[in-house]
């Protein structure tokens, strides 16, 4: 059959009304019509390379299976061919007239569901094809097929209603769409723009794409290949291009699944985590793309957000191209691609701290607050992250940490609670009089140097039963040791406490004989006992312009400390002294708890005791 005049044809219903809507509603993101051909011109050579394999008259031609752009300032026009499958006279009437295919026609159904009144909306969506229609006046589709004998034909629109089918001579096997761009989107025949976009969207497509004669797709999407073809410096230099990084990746999962989901993710660690430098927050950036075509570079919701340091790229056959980018439709296929990855990543770091425990510690140092994070804030995950948290220990040694399992394991048969105690560094712990109680009796005490520490050992509340409990907290009840010799007596104590309190006055709210301390002399316990110190500071920070509302601590003492066997013989005869040292002991005290707001009048007590030396 021959066709040698034009023929023109009506556009399908459904078709004219997707054209109105891109023609006149789609202001945003225009530049993805770049993406949606480049990806229909790929989706084309791989058909054409599948056909080969079986079909002698597909293979019959030698042109090389690539991707042309050109760009055309002077006649505004874009033009991007493939030497793909190409299409009959009847395939374009098919393809490019009625809405038989799948992105159209989902972007059709949202419309059907409200989408149209909501511009944005639209705006997100690929509409595949006919997306060029947002910066044409006119499209043309040089197109022949790769069935042998076949004439070329020409397809011509501009998209108000029919379009026309010519027959044309000399055509190369494969699709040239010819683009005569609106005044305003004049820009799209420039080299430096669609290079650009191209750099964005297409750099990982299989096949060449070459724009006005310059190849520009030259990174390989790595993230397809088999592991074991992949050599370390080709990891480091697809990480330093993809994450535009300039550091070294720390670590590495190279992964692909088949169920439930068709995945490829190549996910990296960076060296650094900037936020603890000083950055802002991290943006989430592991790219999500199909089949090697960009659909969102920054996804919000692909991954956790304590997982936003990761970068890297997630490949899902699964996910419609066109579906849409920023607001992905599809939140239980985000879901679905979130859950598989997040667990396979969990499991990767579990066996980094198996199995490389030095390089799993350097990690943990650099980005063990995101874990922290995840364990407080995502139930979904925070089981198998409160096993991946490390901390410093009354056992371990400097800059040795240990495992909540680990802990468990040496825990004593009746010990119902796992310790911890937060403070500034390990020495600032050791030196305080918290410690000593727990150590008296065996008690393995975990040190926590992070300001957040607090906030998520409240949070994860517990582990394998045990109760996360602050050795500093008021409630905790330590068993009875049998007392040395050498304390003060009972009653002697008795009028000691009883004479601290009257003199002490408003700032304690009780003191009596501490059941936790050995060497030093007293310690302080916050009365509120929901009020941690470091919640307090925090408070305080955030309501600098609100009066405090006052302290009042419980003051707990030491008899067998020889401070207090001096301060009790000298109290009744010295009662101005007495009153000095009783209130520095509380001072100091407070200075341990982290509770001291104002030491300027501590400055002139210290004067006044030094000068009866
Ligand atoms: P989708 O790609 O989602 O199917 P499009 O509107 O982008 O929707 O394209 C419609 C159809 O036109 C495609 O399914 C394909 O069969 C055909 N087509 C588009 N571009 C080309 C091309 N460059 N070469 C061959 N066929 C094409």
């Amino acid at each position: 059959m021959s066709n040698v005049t034009p023929q023109k044809f009506e556009f399908q219903a459904e078709i004219k009304q997707l054209l109105d809507i891109v023609i006149h509603s789609l202001y945003t993101e225009k530049e993805i019509f770049v993406r949606e051909l480049v990806s229909n011109a790929s989706d084309a050579l791989e058909k054409l390379r599948h056909t080969q394999i079986t079909e002698p008259a597909a293979a019959a031609d030698p042109q090389e299976l690539a991707i042309s752009v050109t760009t055309d300032d002077k006649a505004k026009t874009i033009t991007i061919q493939d030497s793909g499958i190409g299409m009959t006279r009847a395939e374009l009437i098919e393809n490019l007239g009625t809405i038989a295919h799948s992105g159209s026609k989902q972007f059709l159904k949202s419309l059907g569901e409200g989408g149209a009144k909501n511009a944005n909306l639209i705006g997100q969506f690929g509409v595949g094809f006919y997306s060029a229609f947002m910066v044409a006046t006119g499209v043309k589709v040089y197109s022949r097929s790769w069935r042998a004998g076949e004439p070329g034909h020409v397809w011509s629109s501009d998209g108000s209603g029919s379009y026309e089918i010519e027959e044309v001579a000399d055509q190369a096997r494969g699709s040239k769409i010819v683009i005569a761009l609106k005044d305003d989107c004049a820009d799209y025949a420039t080299d430096w723009k669609v290079k650009e976009i191209l750099e964005r969207y297409s750099a990982f497509v299989s096949f060449p794409i070459n724009l006005n004669g310059k190849h520009v797709n030259t990174v390989q999407a790595l993230w397809l290949r088999s592991k074991s073809e992949v050599k370390e410096e080709e990891y480091t230099a697809f990480y330093k291009f993809q994450a535009h990084a300039f550091d070294e990746p720390r670590l590495r999962l190279h992964f692909s699944a088949d169920a439930p989901l068709a995945i490829n993710a190549l996910l990296f660690v960076p060296k650094d985590n900037t936020e603890k430098l000083g950055f802002s927050r991290t943006e989430a950036s592991v790219a999500l793309y199909c089949r090697k075509v960009l659909i969102d570079a920054k996804p919000k919701d692909l991954l956790p957000e304590w997982l936003r340091f990761l970068k890297g790229v997630v490949d899902s056959e699964d996910l419609p191209l066109n579906i849409s980018r920023e607001t992905m439709q599809d939140r239980a296929l985000i879901g679905k691609l979130s859950k598989v990855i997040t667990k396979r990543f969990l499991k990767f770091l579990e066996g980094e701290a198996k199995n490389h425990a030095d390089r799993y510690a350097e990690f943990y140092t650099e980005f063990g607050i995101f874990l922290k994070e995840g364990a407080a804030m995502d139930p979904t995950h925070k089981e198998q992250l409160v096993k991946l948290l490390r901390f410093e220990s009354s056992l371990t040694e400097p800059g040795k940490t240990t495992s909540l399992a680990d802990y468990v394991t040496r825990l004593g048969a009746d010990q119902k609670e796992i310790y911890y105690l937060v403070g500034p560094n390990r020495a600032a712990i050791e030196s305080g009089p918290y410690l000593e109680g727990c150590k008296a009796r065996n008690l393995e005490v975990l040190f926590c140097y992070e300001a957040v520490d607090e906030y998520v050992m409240g949070n994860v509340r517990e582990f394998e039963g045990k109760a996360l409990t602050a050795a500093d907290h008021a409630d905790v009840k330590l068993t009875d040791l049998p007392q040395p010799e050498g304390a003060l007596s009972e009653a002697d104590t008795k009028q000691l406490t009883a004479w601290l309190k009257e003199t002490l006055g408003e700032r304690v709210a009780e003191v009596k004989v501490s059941d936790r301390l050995v060497d030093s002399p007293a310690l302080a316990l916050n009365a509120d006992k929901f009020m941690s110190p470091h919640m307090r500071r925090m408070m305080k920070a955030m309501n600098k312009d609100k009066p405090e509302s006052p302290l009042r601590v419980n003051l707990e003492i030491n008899p067998r400390s020889a401070l207090m066997k001096r301060l009790f013989a000298t109290h009744a005869a010295a009662p101005e002294k007495a009153k000095l040292v009783a209130e520095q002991i509380l001072d100091n005290a407070l200075i341990s708890a982290g509770l001291l707001d104002d030491a300027t009048p501590m400055v002139a007590r210290l004067y006044k005791l030094l000068e009866s030396v």
